[in-house]
């Protein structure tokens, strides 16, 4: 998503009070259950608090609606929808005919996955699994040991069983990335080279690197890591993206975002913030019953935008749009182009 799409949003809300836009983009948890137990889980509390209130039937419901939603609003429409979790997506059984659903609605449909059952993608047609958008699949570290010391799966032979996965996929799909987290267990040389060798052997598009955010703040990793990140793209020929947005200086006082990343949650509803699945302050209710969609820009919305004080949150997923839309809301000659 552009910024200025962001941007366009923020204004919407936040400057003329106009009825808001539709999100171009949703996440849709599929479950809470999990078969690993990520030493940096952001979402372990809430797992474990938190059983599945969700049938399968509703997300098929639920895709009708977001296709509906467009049509009926006249005011933009959700493009884009990724699973994600909340849990791990693939655990879900039936998973992958609501992914086919979102395909053949014409979403922009991607999946963020540890990777354990994309097998059950075979379900579905070549063709279909060709349209996936983006697929990114979190392993951490090439070397089985790290792997499992910072992944602690609750079943056996996952390592393998994913690596196997992951070169399946890549094998109908050239949109497929391994994803890896900064950490202090995975940034040693051992573990990177481990990592760029298992790219390669799957036939990833890239490794794409992204900074942990632990519990007690953000591991900032050695700066020669990005020097062995590259030097090892080089070697491995596997191309290698770095994400450090989230260590750019926060410039907003308020969370755009919360108008424009809704995350319809596998406890059956609906939360504006991905970090705070399970917290009712991030709420608009059930998105399994009743319409949802009323609430969508509404006094409720608007009132959870100014009570929310961003300085209590660690930097997160939506940061950097944040940053972009705050950069729109107060320049003002690019604020008046984006509206000519
Ligand atoms: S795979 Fe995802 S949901 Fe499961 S424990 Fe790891 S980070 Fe958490
Ligand atoms: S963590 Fe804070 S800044 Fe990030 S999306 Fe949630 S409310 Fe917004």
């Amino acid at each position: 998503m552009t910024s200025s799409v962001y941007s366009e949003t923020a204004f919407n809300i936040a400057i003329k009070g106009k009825s808001p836009t539709i999100p171009q983009s949703v996440e849709i948890d599929l479950t809470n259950s999990c078969n690993q137990d990520c030493s940096y889980c952001n979402t372990a509390d809430f797992r474990a608090k938190t059983p599945d209130q969700t049938k399968i039937h509703h997300y098929h419901k639920l895709i009708e609606q977001l296709v509906k939603w467009g049509y009926t609003s006249g005011n933009g429409s959700v493009k884009t929808i990724t699973f994600v979790g909340g849990g791990e997506p693939t655990v879900r059984k039936g998973y992958e005919y609501v992914v086919e659903q979102a395909i053949d609605s014409g979403f922009l449909t991607s999946i963020v996955t540890n990777g354990s059952y994309l097998d059950r993608l075979s379900n579905l047609p070549d063709e279909t699994i060709k349209q996936l958008s983006w697929v990114g699949i979190d392993i951490d570290s090439g070397d089985p040991n790290v792997y499992e010391s910072v992944r602690r799966s609750k079943t056996k032979g996952l390592y393998d069983k994913v690596k196997d996965n992951v070169r399946w996929l890549t094998s109908i799909n050239n949109r497929v990335d391994v994803k890896v987290l900064l950490h202090p267990e995975t940034v040693s040389y051992e573990s990177l080279s481990k990592t760029f060798e298992y790219g390669k052997v799957v036939g990833a598009r890239m490794l794409y690197f992204r900074i942990a955010v632990l519990k007690d703040g953000i591991f900032i990793p050695p700066e020669s890591t990005y020097k062995i990140i590259e030097d090892l793209s080089l070697k491995f020929g596997v191309k290698a993206k770095v994400n450090k947005t989230r260590l750019i200086s926060r410039n907003y006082k308020k969370c755009h975002a919360l108008f424009m990343l809704p995350v319809f949650c596998s406890d059956g509803n609906v939360y504006m913030c991905c970090e705070n699945r399970g917290n009712p302050n991030f709420s608009l209710g059930s998105w399994v019953d009743g319409d949802f969609w009323e609430k969508w820009g509404e006094q409720e919305h608007k009132k959870m935008y100014n009570d929310i004080d961003v300085k209590l949150c660690q930097p997160c997923r939506p940061h950097v749009h944040n940053i972009k839309v705050e950069e729109s809301l107060v320049n003002h000659d690019y604020h008046q182009e984006l509206f000519l």
